[in-house]
């Protein structure tokens, strides 16, 4: 039986180089290997972003255009959009029952992502909101999730609650392998760990020729070169982690020009906005393409969403045969 993945972002903002790096090159090739659900998880986006669905409703069509732009093709992946499979909530809260609040409370992605939101009392959504992740999983079968190292505690308890789903009633669900690749995270411009919309420092993947140079040119470097000649420390510049990310074969050059104060900042600069537009244009090209055509990509959000929904009733039919709740045949 083919294995079937599901992955997917929350839809809070424009995608970035960090998310290109970190898992949409990763799923334009599983869609070739394994069948693929891509998930627009406009219901998680809800548990931070309840005030401003208008957000919401803007960044689902612009995620979609990104998916579109870096090659996901909607006759291989099933694109949908979780607030439109209603089975996912009924779901969400039968698996409820099977997670006790300390669980949650002491999921460590849980705390950080609080904490980093500066949420001093979590709403009862955003506590609950890795049942909704297991349920994401479980409605579709998915037997394989890409996951980074950080999400790796809410598939564990994805895990769990299937586990425990399976035992109880009747082994009708699937219990999902995490996949951790090599994808690697992608540091932001200004050098902090991690590339984010929220931190400023991101190249998102619809920006112009121009706004890409602006963005390079501007990013942080090895604060220790002041002059050429300067013997550079290229393992802290994000212009080198950049480099490394998507010209992989160029980056030793670059790496000892910059340890031996050969090479300088504005030419290792340049050369880096040479790759990326090479690497940005088709997609950008591609992005216009759909973007022209608003009605096409929404019929193909639906059309996935359907196929999706079908997957999804088909499941609940057994998970309340399983659990009995089948009434009336
Ligand atoms: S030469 Fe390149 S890698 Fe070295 S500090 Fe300058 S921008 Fe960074």
């Amino acid at each position: 039986m083919t294995e079937r993945v599901l992955t997917g972002d929350r839809v809070t903002g424009k995608l970035h180089l960090g998310h290109y790096v970190g898992s949409l090159q990763n799923r334009v090739a599983l869609q070739d290997r394994y069948e693929t659900f891509i998930l627009l998880a406009d219901v998680q986006a809800l548990t931070t972003h309840f005030e401003k669905p208008d957000v919401i409703r803007t960044h689902l069509r612009e995620i979609a255009l990104d998916y579109l732009a870096v090659g996901i093709d909607p006759e291989k992946a099933t694109l949908f959009v979780q607030s439109m499979i209603p089975e996912i909530a009924e779901l969400t809260v039968f698996f409820s029952m099977l997670v006790t609040i300390n669980t949650l409370r002491h999921n460590p992605t849980v705390k950080a992502e609080s904490k980093a939101d500066g949420l001093d009392e979590m709403t009862y959504g955003f506590l609950g909101y890795p049942v909704s992740q297991a349920a994401d999983i479980a409605f579709c079968k998915a037997t394989l999730v890409p996951v980074g190292e950080d999400q790796l505690p809410h598939l564990e308890l994805a895990r769990k609650i299937v586990r425990r789903f399976n035992e109880l009633y009747k082994p009708v669900l699937a219990e999902p392998k995490p996949m951790v690749g090599d994808m690697p995270r992608l540091i932001g411009t200004d050098g902090s760990a991690k590339m984010s919309k929220s931190l400023g420092n991101a190249i998102e993947l619809d920006c112009t020729s121009e706004e890409l140079a602006r963005k390079i040119k501007r990013a942080a470097t090895d604060p220790a070169r002041v002059h050429l000649g300067d013997r550079g420390h290229p393992d802290i510049c994000p212009i080198y982690a950049y480099h490394r990310a998507f010209r992989a074969e160029g980056a030793p050059e670059i790496r000892e020009g910059c340890e031996r104060g050969t090479m300088g900042c504005s030419a290792c600069k340049e050369r880096l906005t040479k790759d990326l537009d090479l690497l940005v244009e088709p997609m950008r090209e591609r992005r216009a393409r759909y973007a022209a055509k608003p009605k096409e990509v929404d019929a193909m959000l639906a059309a996935g969403t359907e196929r999706a929904r079908g997957v999804a009733r088909e499941t609940m039919r057994e998970v309340r045969e399983a659990m009995s709740l089948d009434y009336f045949g």
